[in-house]
């Protein structure tokens, strides 16, 4: 099959989209039978390929044979129940029908004449979000492909908001240097959209955190006065939802009221934990989150939808779409000022038809099933907490307050930390190279600490007994105990 074009083709494209399927549902099957972190070396993947593209065309089955030989020991099962590491990119059935049909239409979806389906898709279930999740109504959805793109496109939006839109006519040339705000535990997505907006990384305060890694906001209050004593324009704060590192969530109502105090733009990152908003005994916990003018969460990490997708809310419609608006002769419809494009609503100008998958998931879950699996993760994550606490040998690093759980292992026979530090690098590794888990790790307070996420879409209760069983045969390796 080389043009898409005759019937022939079309039938060939049928039998080899079986096989793929085929392919899917084994993978699903086996899944647990891969390494969940690859353990290929560096290059090794590169120096199995051909260095040149083909000349002549390739059948399917011989790409699929290298697929299967040389691509699969190169992947990460990132939908193996065993992952626990960083924070989960689920994907579901539904979201993964919802792609391959996203990939099939291959809709560019710029504007709203590009397909008007996805547009008023996107609008629908951003709106649903905001309903499941009790979000202000009065906020606007768009669908962005991540956090970082979406807190870049807050900060952009704040920056020409404060500027009365003249950076973006006349650049920076004649406005005062223009601070920034969030803790020391904030995301690195937010120094690197401070850095690409233009405002240097030297003009984002990072502000000390209390012991449970939440940002201070008396001592964020104090910086802006400084800062604009000093001669500095505060522009605006960037706020955790959930942090990287432990979950902790920044107290949102004070660092709201010290933003409209000081008309300060207030973005909350509320990347992994934002999807918790589903859950009424978890959404106090991001109470506060109304002050907002821009939010973030990511479907894309907890909410079994594929990446990529982000989901992003701002206040001032406006703002936003004459931040990124322009209007060029050839994008000129006769629909304009009756539909969201949303081109203008973010960075890039072509779109994928994100919408769909996620509306497969919610529909295919429905609330109430979405609400139980992050329920039975929570509890999973509680019962691995529970073991720890009572066998003693472990200290948890920080409150569990979702579905992470920072702990480190802690022998009674020393106190030395660089030593504990080593001990814990070598748990992390030994229990990586089984292949049987994956976890990842932080450092918290200058401890080294691992880090345990009980959050993949299949994740049971037998994956936390197996990993107890992991743990517990790596600490009592040999190796481990000079
Ligand atoms: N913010 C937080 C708190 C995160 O934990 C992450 C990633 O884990 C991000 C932002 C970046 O997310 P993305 O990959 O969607 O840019």
């Amino acid at each position: 099959m080389k043009n898409d074009k005759s019937d022939k083709d079309i039938e060939v494209f049928r039998q080899q989209a079986h096989q793929l399927v085929d392919w899917m549902a084994d993978y699903f099957r086996d899944i647990e039978k891969y390494p969940v972190k690859s353990k290929v070396k560096p290059g090794e993947v590169y120096d199995l390929l051909p260095p040149s593209p083909p000349e002549n065309s390739e059948d399917f089955r011989t790409i699929m044979d290298d697929f299967n030989r040389i691509i699969m020991p190169g992947i990460t099962h990132w939908q193996h129940p065993s992952f626990h590491a960083y924070f989960n990119a689920n994907n579901s059935f539904p979201s993964i029908l919802g792609e391959m049909l996203t990939a099939t239409l291959g809709a560019q979806c710029m504007i709203w004449d590009t397909s008007p389906a996805a547009a008023e898709l996107e609008e629908l279930v951003m709106n649903w979000l905001k309903q499941m999740m009790e979000l202000p109504s009065e906020w606007h959805g768009v669908i962005q492909d991540t956090a970082s793109t979406s807190t870049l496109v807050a900060l952009l939006t704040a920056r020409e908001r404060i500027s009365g839109f003249r950076v973006n006519k006349e650049g920076f040339a004649g406005q005062k240097r223009m601070t920034w705000y969030c803790s020391e535990e904030a995301h690195s997505s937010i120094e690197k959209a401070v850095k690409i907006a233009g405002f240097g990384s030297e003009n984002l305060r990072k502000i000390a955190v209390d012991e449970s890694f939440a940002m201070i906001p008396e001592k964020l209050e104090e910086r802006i006065l400084k800062d604009m004593e000093g001669g500095f324009e505060p522009v605006g704060v960037i706020a955790a939802a959930g942090t990287t590192s432990t979950l902790a969530v920044d107290p949102l109502r004070p660092i709201g009221e010290i933003c409209r105090k000081y008309n300060l733009w207030y973005h909350i990152d509320a990347a992994y934990a934002g999807n918790t908003a589903l859950l009424p005994e978890k959404r106090r916990l991001l109470d506060g989150l109304e002050l907002a003018d821009s939010y973030v969460f990511n479907p894309h990490k907890w909410m079994f939808t594929n990446f990529d997708l982000s989901a992003y809310f701002v206040r001032d419609k406006e703002a936003l779409i004459r931040t990124f608006e322009i209007l060029p002769e050839y994008l000129k419809t006769r629909s304009a000022g009756q539909t969201n494009n949303y081109r203008d609503w973010g960075i890039q100008l072509g779109r994928r038809f994100r919408a769909l998958k996620l509306w497969f998931v919610i529909r295919t879950y429905g609330v109430s099933g979405i609400r139980e699996t992050f329920r039975k993760h929570i509890a999973l994550a509680e019962d691995f907490k529970n073991f720890l606490e009572k066998d003693g040998r472990f200290e948890i690093m920080a409150p569990v307050r979702f579905n992470l759980v920072c702990f480190r292992y802690r022998p009674a026979n020393t106190s030395d930390e660089q030593k504990i530090n080593e001990l814990n690098k070598a748990i992390l590794e030994a229990i990586n190279d089984t292949g049987k888990a994956y976890i990842t790790h932080t450092k918290l307070n200058g401890k080294y600490t691992l880090r345990f996420v009980a959050g993949q879409t299949r994740v049971e209760k037998k994956h936390i007994d197996q990993f107890i069983e992991l743990l517990n045969a790596v600490i009592k390796q040999p190796e481990l105990k000079k």
